[in-house]
C-alpha cells in the first residue's frame, strides 16, 4: 500500500495517483505525465533498482521518491519488469492536457502481468502460459491459457496423487504466472517451485471468484455455449472453475474482450504418453540441463525444422505430450511416409509454408486491440499463402493429409477484405494516416484531395491575387501560429484591396487574410484531422470484420501447425536417415542399429567423430503371462561397464526412440518395432535437485518410490546408477531389491545401468533379466571405449583406468589397484560361501549371517515350542545378529 494514503493534505495530483494505486495495489503504477511514465513512492524505488533508473524526488518538501521512463521507450522497460515477475498498471491521460485547465483525467487502461503478455518479444517457439490451480475436496484442477495465441486448456486430477499430478503438469507447462485462491495454503508455493527452473509469478485471486456459480458461467458465456459438455468438461467442475478464474483475470487486466479465446481443450491423461517433469528435465527434451547453456542440445532443437511459429509450438507441445493412440500414430506415419517418398512434393510443401507468419499471435494482437496496420497487413500476407499451400497439399493422398487439406479453408474472403482496405505498405501506426487505401471511402478520398490539393490551390490564389493587385511580390504563405496569410511589403501597402483584413504587422511587411483564405484554411486543416479520424474508424471496422473470422483463422493455424510438423518429420527422415517404426500390439521394444538423435546430430554438426549405433531388445511382461510360465524374453536389461562407456547414452536413446515414435515421427534406427508405452520413468542423475535442499539420496529414493508404486507393464523405466547416494552396501541392497521388484511385480520394459557388478548375478537367477556391457578395448596405452553395447556382464572395474586417463598420480593408482585386488578376492570367497548354502530366490548378497537365522527358523516347529522356549530362541537369534 502506498505510504501516501495516510497523507491528508495531498495535492490533487497525488490524490489522483493514490486513487489509481489503491485500485491496483499489487502493481507498479506507471503514471502517464506528458511524455513520461512516472512511478512514485515504493514503486519508484523498486523500478529504479530493477531498471537502473535515476531516483529523483517530486515535491521538495515531502520528497516523494520518483522515477520515470519516456513513454515511447516504455515497451522495453515494461518487458524487463514482466520477465522479473512484476505486475504493472498503466495509467493513461484520458484527455488532451492542452484542452483542459484542470488536472488531466487519468485512468488505468491496462494491467500487464507476466502471464498475460502478448507482445512481439515473446519466444515464438514457446507458449506463454497463465495458469490457475484449483484444489477442492481432494480434486486438483489446472487451467492454462496462452493469451498470445488463444491456446486454452484445462485438466483435472483425482485420487491420492491428484495434487502431485497437478503440480507436475504445471511444472511441465512452465507458466509465467500462476493464479491461486486468496485462501490457498501458503505451503503450496514450495510445491510449485519444485522441479522448475523458472519460477512463475504467483497471483492471488479473491476466493469468491473460485466458485462454481461465478466462474463456470463465465466460461460458458465466453465459449458461447449453454453447457461445457462439448468441450469434455462435463463432470469436471473443478477444471471449469480454474478456467473461469483465468477468464475473470484476463478480463480484469485487459479490460477488453479477448475474442480469439474461443475454445477450451480438456486434457485427458489417458490420451497421451505420460512424462513427468523430472523425465522432461533429465532427457533434456526442451531445455538443457546445464543452466544457462544454449538449448542446441535438446530434443526440440534437434527435431525442429518447422517453417512456421505454429509448427514450432506444436512440435514442442508434442514432445511434452506424445500420443498414446495407435490409430492417430499410424495415421501420422502414413502421412510422413508419403511425404518422405516424394521429394518434389515434400520440398514444394515446405516451400509453401514460407512467409506464413504467426497467425495465432497476429490474431491475438488484433483481438486485444494492439495490432497496428502492419500487423494486419502481415496477417493478410500470411493468409494469402494459404491457397498455394492448399494446392500443394492436394497432391497428397494419405488420409491425414486429406483431412488437413479439407480443413484448410483458404480464407480468401478475409484476405480480400484486408488487401482492399489497406494500402500496400502501411505505416507502423495510425497516427499520421496513410493506412487506408484509395477508393474505400469517398469521404476519405475527398478529404485527402483537399489536403493534397492545398499546395496547388495556394499557388493559384497567389497568382490570382498578384494579378488583381498588381503586386508582383505578393506571397500567400502558412505558419502554424497565424495560419494562411497574404503578405505585402510596406512599399506596396497602398495597393492592398479593401477586402483584405489586417492580421499582423512586421517591420517591412503587412500580413492579411481574406474570407476565402480563412474558409480555405479551415477546410485544409480540418480535412487532414478528419481524414485521420476516418482512417481510424475504417481500421476499427476492418478489425471487427477480421475478428468475425477469428475462429476460422484459429482453426487454420492448427492445420498449418500440424502440416508443418509432419512435413518436418518427413524432411528429417530424409536428411537424417530415420525410418518408420512398426507399432505392434505386444509390449516389445526392439530397435536395430539405433542412434541417439541429439548426440548423433551434434556429432555430425561438430565433426566430433561418429555415433556408434546399438541395438535393443526388450519385452514387457504381458498381463496374461502368468508368473510361472517360462517367458524368457528380457524385460530388464542390466548394463554394466566403465564410466564414459556409453551407458547413459544407451538408456536415453531408448527413451528418445519411444518418444519420437509416439509423436508420430520416424526414428533414428535401421528398424524399430514397439508396443505403446504409457509412461516413461527416469531415475537419472540428481545433481540439479540437490541445490534445492534435498539430499541426493532422498531425491533418488523419492523418484524410485514413484516408479515402483505407479509403473505398469506398459511403461518404460530407465534407472541410471541407482544407489550412488549412500553407502555401498545400502545402495547395492536397494538396487538389488528394486531389480527384483521390477522383474517380479511390474514387468515394465526396464534399462538399468549400474556400477554394482554384484547385480549382474541377478541375470542368472531371474529369467527375464539380461546382462549387457559396454564394449571396451584394452590396449597397451590404456582402454578405448568402443561405445558398443554387447551381451554379458562387465567383469572388471575400469574405474581405475578411467582415473588414470584423468591424470590421477601414479602412486594413488598403484595403491587403488592393490586395494581392489584384495577386495575382489574377499568378495569371491563370500559369494562362494553363499552359493553353497542359499537357494536361488532367497539369495542374500553379503550378509551370510542372516541366512543362519533363516535356517534356524526353518528348522523350528513353532507349534511345539513353549512360550519360554520361544523367548529363549528369540534371545539366541538376536545374539546372532
Ligand atoms: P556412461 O553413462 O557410461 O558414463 P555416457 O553415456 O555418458 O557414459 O557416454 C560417455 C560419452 O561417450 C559421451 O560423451 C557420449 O557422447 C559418448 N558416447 C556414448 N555413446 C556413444 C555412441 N554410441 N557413439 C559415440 N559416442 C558415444
Amino acid at each position: 500500500p502506498a505510504k501516501s494514503a495516510s497523507d491528508d493534505n495531498l495535492t490533487p495530483f497525488m490524490r489522483q495517483w493514490t486513487a489509481a494505486k489503491n485500485e491496483h495495489p499489487d502493481t507498479l503504477l506507471f503514471f502517464r505525465m506528458g511524455d513520461f511514465y512516472e512511478l512514485f513512492y515504493d514503486d519508484a524505488v523498486i523500478a529504479a533498482r530493477e531498471l537502473q533508473l535515476t531516483l529523483t524526488a517530486r515535491d521538495r518538501e515531502r520528497a516523494i521518491p520518483m522515477a520515470g521512463v519516456p513513454y515511447h521507450a516504455a515497451e522495453n522497460y515494461l518487458q524487463r519488469l514482466l520477465r522479473k515477475g512484476f505486475r504493472i498498471a498503466i495509467c493513461e491521460q484520458m484527455e488532451d492536457p492542452k484542452l483542459t485547465k484542470k488536472i488531466v483525467r487519468r485512468e488505468v487502461t491496462r494491467v500487464l502481468t507476466p502471464g498475460t503478455a502478448f507482445d512481439a518479444s515473446l519466444d515464438q517457439a514457446q507458449n506463454n502460459f497463465l495458469a490457475a490451480l484449483h484444489e477442492s475436496d481432494g480434486i486438483s484442477a489446472i487451467a492454462l491459457l496462452d493469451l498470445s495465441t488463444g491456446d486454452f486448456r484445462a485438466a483435472e486430477f483425482h485420487g491420492p496423487a491428484a495434487h502431485k499430478q497437478a503440480i507436475d503438469e504445471l511444472a511441465k507447462a512452465q507458466p509465467s504466472e500462476i493464479l491461486l485462491s486468496s485462501n490457498a495454503p501458503a505451503d503450496l508455493a514450495a510445491d510449485l517451485t519444485r522441479n522448475t527452473d523458472r519460477v512463475a509469478a504467483r497471483t492471488r485471486v479473491d476466493d469468491w471468484v473460485w466458485t462454481r456459480d461465478y466462474a463456470v458461467p463465465l466460461v460458458e458465456r465466453k465459449l458461447g455455449v449453454k453447457s461445457l459438455e462439448g468441450f469434455g468438461l462435463n463432470g469436471h467442475p473443478c477444471a471449469a472453475i480454474a478456467a473461469g478464474v483465468i477468464l475473470h483475470y484476463v478480463q480484469s487486466t485487459q479490460k477488453l474482450d479477448a475474442i480469439h479465446i474461443d475454445s477450451l481443450r480438456f486434457l485427458e491423461r489417458s490420451n497421451e504418453l505420460q512424462l513427468d517433469p523430472v523425465t522432461v528435465r533429465n532427457l533434456e527434451l526442451v531445455e538443457s540441463l546445464i543452466a544457462g547453456q544454449d538449448t542446441r542440445t535438446t530434443l526440440f532443437s534437434t527435431l525442429d525444422c518447422s517453417q512456421t511459429p505454429m509448427g514450432k509450438r506444436l512440435l514442442r507441445a508434442t514432445i511434452l505430450r506424445p500420443l498414446y493412440d495407435a490409430a492417430v500414430i499410424n495415421a501420422r506415419y502414413e502421412a510422413v511416409a508419403e511425404a518422405h517418398g516424394d521429394l518434389m512434393c515434400r520440398e514444394g510443401l515446405r516451400r509453401a509454408f514460407n512467409g506464413i507468419l504467426d497467425l495465432e499471435r497476429l490474431l491475438a494482437r488484433l483481438s486485444l486491440d494492439s495490432a497496428g496496420p502492419r500487423d494486419v497487413a502481415a496477417l493478410a500476407a500470411s493468409l494469402a499463402k494459404l491457397p498455394e499451400l492448399h494446392k500443394t497439399l492436394t497432391a497428397f493422398t494419405a488420409p491425414l493429409w486429406r483431412d488437413l487439406t479439407d480443413r484448410l479453408d483458404p480464407l480468401a474472403d478475409v484476405t480480400t477484405i484486408i488487401t482492399k482496405t489497406l494500402v500496400e505498405q502501411p505505416p507502423l501506426t495510425l497516427a499520421d494516416g496513410g493506412v487506408i487505401a484509395e477508393g474505400v471511402s469517398a469521404e476519405l478520398d475527398d478529404l485527402r484531395r483537399i489536403s493534397r490539393d492545398g499546395r496547388q490551390s495556394i499557388s493559384t490564389i497567389e497568382e490570382r491575387e498578384r494579378a488583381r493587385t498588381g503586386i508582383a511580390s505578393l506571397k500567400v504563405r502558412y505558419n502554424s501560429v497565424f495560419g494562411y496569410y497574404i503578405e505585402i511589403s510596406k512599399s506596396n501597402l497602398a495597393l492592398a484591396p479593401a477586402d483584405y483584413e489586417r492580421k499582423q504587422t512586421l517591420v517591412n511587411a503587412e500580413r492579411f487574410t481574406t474570407p476565402e483564405l480563412k474558409d480555405y484554411e479551415v477546410r485544409v486543416l480540418t480535412a487532414h484531422d478528419r481524414a485521420i479520424e476516418i482512417e481510424k474508424q475504417l481500421f476499427a471496422q476492418l478489425r471487427r470484420s477480421v475478428l468475425e473470422a477469428a475462429g476460422r483463422i484459429r482453426r487454420i493455424s492448427a492445420v498449418v501447425a500440424e502440416a508443418d510438423m509432419l512435413a518436418g518429420f518427413a524432411h528429417l527422415a530424409t536428411i537424417r536417415n530415420y525410418t518408420r517404426p512398426e507399432l505392434v500390439d505386444e509390449p516389445v521394444l526392439e530397435a536395430v542399429a539405433a542412434r541417439h538423435p541429439v548426440i548423433e546430430d551434434w556429432m555430425s554438426a561438430t565433426n566430433e567423430g561418429r555415433f556408434i549405433p546399438n541395438s535393443l531388445y526388450l519385452c514387457g511382461q504381458t498381463q496374461n503371462d502368468p508368473e510361472t510360465t517360462e517367458n524368457t524374453q528380457p524385460s530388464l536389461l542390466l548394463i554394466t561397464g566403465p564410466n564414459m562407456g556409453g551407458k547413459s547414452t544407451y538408456l536415453r536413446q531408448a527413451a528418445m526412440l519411444v518418444l519420437m515414435a509416439q509423436m508420430g515421427s520416424y526414428v533414428p534406427a535401421a528398424r524399430m518395432r514397439y508396443g505403446l508405452v504409457d509412461r516413461i520413468y527416469t531415475r537419472i542423475g540428481a545433481s540439479d535437485n540437490v541445490a534445492r535442499g534435498r539430499s541426493t539420496f532422498m531425491v533418488e529414493m523419492t523418484e524410485t518410490a514413484t516408479i515402483l508404486n505407479t509403473a505398469t507393464n506398459k511403461s518404460l523405466v530407465l534407472l541410471d546408477e541407482m544407489g550412488r547416494g549412500t553407502a555401498t552396501f545400502d545402495g547395492l541392497s536397494l538396487a538389488w531389491a528394486t531389480v527384483e521388484f521390477l522383474h517380479a511385480e511390474i514387468g515394465a520394459r526396464t534399462l538399468f545401468a549400474t556400477h554394482y557388478h554384484e547385480l549382474t548375478m541377478l541375470a542368472e537367477k531371474l529369467p527375464r533379466v539380461v546382462n549387457l556391457r559396454v564394449g571396451v578395448k584394452e590396449s597397451p596405452s590404456g582402454i578405448v571405449f568402443l561405445h558398443s553395447i554387447e551381451p554379458g556382464a562387465a567383469n572388471k572395474s575400469y574405474g581405475i583406468e578411467v582415473a588414470r586417463l584423468a591424470g590421477l598420480p601414479k602412486a594413488v593408482l598403484e595403491r587403488a589397484r592393490h586395494v581392489l585386488r584384495q577386495h575382489e578376492r574377499q568378495e569371491r570367497r563370500s559369494v562362494q560361501a553363499e552359493s553353497e548354502t542359499a537357494e536361488p530366490m532367497q539369495m542374500t548378497i553379503f550378509t551370510p549371517l542372516s541366512q543362519r537365522i533363516v535356517d534356524r527358523l526353518n528348522a523350528t516347529d513353532v507349534n511345539s515350542l513353549t512360550p519360554l522356549q520361544a523367548l529363549n530362541l528369540l534371545e539366541e537369534l538376536k545374539q546372532e545378529l
